[in-house]
């Protein structure tokens, strides 16, 4: 079973929910990617249909849990977007819900987790809306999404929400520590990893396993720079940006404007990206020259950004990489 050391919260209050009978039959998990709610999903359904739990715990033991760990266990139905496809489709819903109408065959409860749930089409949405509505007994729906306000409203409605939010810095910082990967690829640069997947120690023990990662920011780093100097035009600039990903460089423009804010501030030590005593170096003479309210609209402007792409809305790369460019270099 996985469960994360920044779940406690959510694992007790299901704990505490069912010990007083009160677990719904819906639920909708959500938050950032990255903080892994679908092994919490898993862990959960583990700890329903085991036998003979342990304490807070699965078994790990029972013939439940080993189906379970096994990845066939035959009362969890896991709903994902087919294979190439990114939609979850009315077809998996309708046989998830003629599933949830047969006895469970191990004799407990039916669990289904539906992730990601926003990746229902609408009339996926529509025909889960049934069997939330008509809900039989000893099953449970768990709805694991990224971005829940994209489900529609009586969807949302009808599950009990969990909500689930990046460690403290410290716990995930640990955490990222203890895993088994290249330390030395990466152990100074914990906080940036950090930094860039908003505290998500997931993502950011993903991006780890990227080495290409560190390289990829220093280049940004050193364009950023070289767009300041005139040395590139923001359009030319923006045509190589094709294959980066968006929502990451975002994350990183949001960290570097939050360093330059602190480096005015004479708070260079909590300094995120700019860490190392050279970019510090460089920062602070840009950091100087560039007014506080500059870097605020600045700072809006992307986080702007950053809401349209969480939300999949559709935009023209090179358009929004020239404009974010082009205010970045009026920042001067
Ligand atoms: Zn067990």
């Amino acid at each position: 079973m996985k469960l994360y050391p920044w779940q406690q919260k959510q694992w007790q209050h299901l704990l505490q929910r069912r010990r007083s009978g009160q677990l719904a039959h819906a639920f909708l998990f959500y938050g950032l990617e990255g903080l892994g709610k679908l092994d919490f999903a898993r862990a959960f359904a583990e700890f329903m249909f085991c036998v003979a739990p342990v304490g807070d715990h699965p078994c790990g033991q029972c013939r439940s849990c080993r189906l379970l760990q096994a990845g066939n266990h035959p009362d969890l139905l896991l709903l994902q977007p087919e294979e190439k496809s990114k939609v979850i489709k009315i077809d998996q819903v309708r046989s998830l819900s003629s599933d949830f109408n047969q006895t469970a065959q191990q004799g407990g409860y039916k669990i289904a987790i539906i992730a990601p749930a926003e990746a229902m089409n609408l009339a996926a949405a529509n025909a889960l809306l049934k069997t939330l509505e008509e809900p039989t007994e000893d099953t449970m729906l768990i709805l694991v999404s990224t971005k829940p306000q994209s489900l529609p409203a009586t969807i949302r409605s009808r599950c009990q929400i969990l909500a689930f939010l990046p460690p403290d810095k410290a716990v995930a910082r640990q955490w990222l520590l203890e895993q088994s990967i290249d330390r030395a690829v990466y152990e100074g640069n914990v906080d940036i990893l950090l930094g860039l997947t908003g505290d998500a120690p997931l993502k950011a023990l993903d991006l780890a396993g990227n080495t290409n990662l560190l390289l990829v920011q220093q280049n940004w780093m050193v364009d950023l720079f070289k767009l300041l100097n005139s040395e590139i035009d923001p359009i030319v600039l923006a045509s190589q940006y094709k294959e980066t990903d968006l929502i990451l460089f975002c994350t990183y423009l949001l960290n570097l404007i939050g360093d330059l804010l602190k480096i005015r501030s004479a708070l260079s030590q909590y300094c995120v990206i700019l860490s190392n005593e050279n970019s510090l170096k460089v920062a602070r003479s840009l950091a100087e020259r560039i007014s506080t309210d500059k870097l605020f609209t600045f700072f809006d402007k992307v986080l702007n950004l950053e809401k349209h792409l969480l939300l999949g809305i559709n935009l023209n790369k090179q358009l929004v990489l020239e404009d974010l460019f082009i205010a970045w270099v009026r920042l001067l």
